[in-house]
């Protein structure tokens, strides 16, 4: 599945891609040419399907990083007197709030430990507080963590109380069912370079067409405008502004590779089997997961770090990086941990040589205590 000796990337983004994306760049495109423009529309058509969205979503890509996405789609389709509630239980969850800060919305913080889920509950109960609240932007995979939320359920509370529901779902589309069916949403954000394993560079938001159609003039941005886009889109079938033309073509690369293998379910499958392989490993060398197995999504896994007085971070992951393998630091501000992403071109044989590698790295460190001191959460 790899190429040569590069690294394997054990990040939940960049990660590793397999050849066949890769080699999917070594052509240029131009951003008039039909033939470039129909795989824009082919992609769009592919991801909206991913969540069953049919006619009534539309797929607008943006230039940039997944965040740029999520920013376009908060400033676009929350009206500038909206309100949003933001269940709050990790890094990408803070992330949201400072863009809301940012783009002047209102906005409520509803306050959850990063190892435990949004609740329906209490999202219903904040939306009971504060009836002036318009939507809610609810990450469905907090990435900070690992941490799995209930989107479902979640979707649920805000369709009966006529709540607007605007999805962070980046590093879970693709390999974990989101279902437009069962979970009905405003929009749902993601981005090239995660489980659909493309290269980084482009994000998209998936949207209900009526309600993008109706943000005309909502945007702070004219570059941040999903109306627009979609509007430019519809009209010419091109980009406004210079496409990521070669991630772009990855990326359809990596769809046809990604339908070819089996879709949502086969992803999905595959990265259980890498996360089971990943924690049961470490788990035989003494190291816990900062979650309970039942908020684990099978992307990331966050482990403590070892309370023995040989461990330092930097020495780990530079031994690491070099037999071969990308270790990623913890984004969690009251415990030492680190994390290990279980997502990209990779299957179980590869997590069982990072746990390996990070088995021999410790022995040469010296760390021998590698169970966390008794102070959890
Ligand atoms: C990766 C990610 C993002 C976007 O991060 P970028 O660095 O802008 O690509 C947003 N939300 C979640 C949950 C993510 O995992």
């Amino acid at each position: 599945m790899i190429i040569g000796d590069d690294p394997i990337l054990l990040t939940p983004g960049p990660l590793t891609t397999s050849s066949a994306t890769r080699q999917a760049m070594l052509r240029d495109w131009g951003s008039w040419d039909a033939g470039f423009n129909r795989i824009t529309g082919s992609l769009c058509r592919d991801l909206v399907d991913i969540v069953h969205g049919g006619d009534t979503y539309a797929c607008v890509p943006l230039q940039g990083s997944g965040t740029f996405s999520v920013e376009a789609a908060i400033g676009t389709l929350v009206p500038r007197d909206g309100k949003v509630l933001v269940p709050q239980n990790g890094a990408y969850c803070q992330r949201i709030l400072k863009i809301c800060k940012y783009l002047g919305r209102a906005h409520v913080e509803l306050k959850i430990p990063e190892d435990q889920v949004a609740t329906p509950a209490a999202i219903e109960a904040a939306l009971e507080r504060d009836p002036s609240i318009t939507h809610v932007a609810q990450v469905h995979l907090e990435t900070g963590a690992g941490l799995l939320n209930p989107l479902r359920e979640i979707a649920a509370v805000c369709q009966r109380h006529g709540k607007g529901l605007v999805v962070d779902a980046m590093s879970s589309f693709g390999a974990l069912e989101i279902d437009v069916r069962d979970t009905p949403f405003d929009a749902l954000i993601a981005a090239s370079g995660k489980c659909l394993e493309g290269v980084p560079g482009m994000g998209f938001v998936i949207a209900r067409k009526s309600l993008l159609e109706a943000s005309q003039g909502n945007s702070h941005s004219l570059a941040m405008d999903l109306h627009d886009q979609y509007v430019y889109m519809q009209k010419t079938t091109q980009w406004r502004f210079t496409p990521p033309t070669h991630v772009v073509a990855a990326l359809r690369a990596a769809l046809d590779q990604y339908l070819a293998q089996g879709g949502q379910a086969a992803r999905g499958a595959r990265y259980r089997r890498n996360c089971e392989t990943l924690i049961a490993g470490m788990a035989a060398l003494g190291f816990k997961p900062f979650l309970k197995p039942e908020v684990q999504a099978p992307v990331i896994v966050t482990f403590h770090a070892p309370a023995d007085s040989h461990y330092d971070f930097r020495t780990f992951y530079e031994a690491v990086r070099d037999k071969g393998y990308i270790l990623y630091p913890g984004k969690l501000t009251t415990v030492e941990t680190f994390r290990v992403g279980c997502i990209g071109a990779i299957d179980e044989h590869e997590i069982h040589n990072a746990v390996d590698a990070i088995a021999r790295t410790l022995e040469t460190m010296g760390v021998r205590h590698i169970a966390p001191q008794e102070s959890v959460g």
